[in-house]
């Protein structure tokens, strides 16, 4: 059993973490809010250079890019305490490039660096069956394995490279949100041409059109029941870091680039299937 830094514990982190300590490990964290979330027992230790101190891995799942470069890099981050030896393993979903230069300064502190993003939200995180898309070394990996079998099912290391995980996962958003487009646009069409969105998601669901996104997202969208689930704002988020990449390749992801700009008109706290709303407001016609 070890102890474990984990740093990050709001809607996904505090379950993971919840696993990580009904296996047996120690947990030992630091919160920017007052308290521990219900039923994790953990020490709480002042800044993340101490918690680094305490532990020889430390697991990561904030919310953005910023987040972590702070918990990381800041005076008293984590790189200034780290061991010798440590594993930082960055679970958040993150800018592909600045996690390469995140990984540099670990390495240069003396530590190894894993790339770790999930899919499966709060529902995956809870159940522990979390798809884990990840970068980096091999060993790294491995080490990393047991702890992420607690966490998920489906763990894949996507490539050698810190950054690789990201991509990965960005890929996934990419999908993800896609389909959700597609939905949203399908059905509001066919309601708008006068059938019943409930009875087109049914007939379309036994053929080549069903999808998960079909089944879930639509039912949604047809019930009005925005209630997150996987917030807007966490996907505007990914896809706004998927064109950052696809920039930086000089390449075009232009349906990626539409997607997120129906979003601009979406609230960021309503559940990602109430994209429906944008494109709703564009004809003028509500399912229903
Ligand atoms: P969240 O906002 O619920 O949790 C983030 C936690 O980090 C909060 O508890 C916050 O207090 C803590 N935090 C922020 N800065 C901190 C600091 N400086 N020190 C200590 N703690 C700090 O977000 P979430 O939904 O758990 O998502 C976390 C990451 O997982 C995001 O990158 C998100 O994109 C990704 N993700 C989320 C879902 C989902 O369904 N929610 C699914 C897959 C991936």
């Amino acid at each position: 059993m070890m102890k474990i830094g984990f740093i990050g514990l709001g809607a996904m982190g505090a379950p993971m973490a919840r696993h990580l300590a009904t296996a047996g490990h120690e947990i030992v964290t630091t919160l920017n809010r007052s308290a521990l979330p219900e039923g994790l027992a953990a020490t709480v230790l002042a800044t993340p250079a101490e918690v680094a101190s305490a532990a020889g891995v430390v697991v990561l799942m904030l919310p953005d890019t910023p987040d972590v470069e702070r918990v990381l890099l800041r005076a008293e981050g984590v790189v200034a305490g780290l061991r010798p030896g440590a594993l930082v393993i960055d679970m958040s979903t993150i800018c592909p490039i600045e996690t390469a230069r995140f990984a540099a300064a670990v390495r240069a502190a003396g530590g190894s660096y894993l790339d770790a993003p999930v899919s499966g939200g709060e529902v995956g995180a809870q159940n522990a069956t979390l798809s884990i898309m990840a970068g980096g070394a091999e060993a790294d990996f491995n080490r990393a394995l047991p702890l992420l079998q607690l966490m998920g099912k489906n763990i894949t290391l996507v490539g050698r490279a810190n950054g690789t995980g990201q991509i990965c996962k960005l890929a996934n958003q990419i999908i993800v949100a896609l389909n959700i487009e597609a939905v949203a646009e399908a059905l509001v069409f066919a309601s708008r041409a006068g059938c019943d969105p409930a009875r087109v998601r049914a007939a379309l669901m036994g053929g080549f059109a069903a999808s998960r996104v079909l089944e879930v997202h639509g039912e949604r969208m047809i019930n009005r029941s925005f209630a997150p689930g996987f917030r807007m704002g966490l996907h505007q988020k990914d896809l706004a870091l998927a064109l950052d990449s696809a920039r930086s390749l000089g390449m075009a992801l232009p349906n990626t680039a539409a997607a997120q700009q129906l979003m601009n008109v979406c609230a960021a706290d309503a559940d990602h299937s109430a994209l429906v709303q944008a494109l709703e407001q564009m004809a003028n016609h509500a399912l229903g």
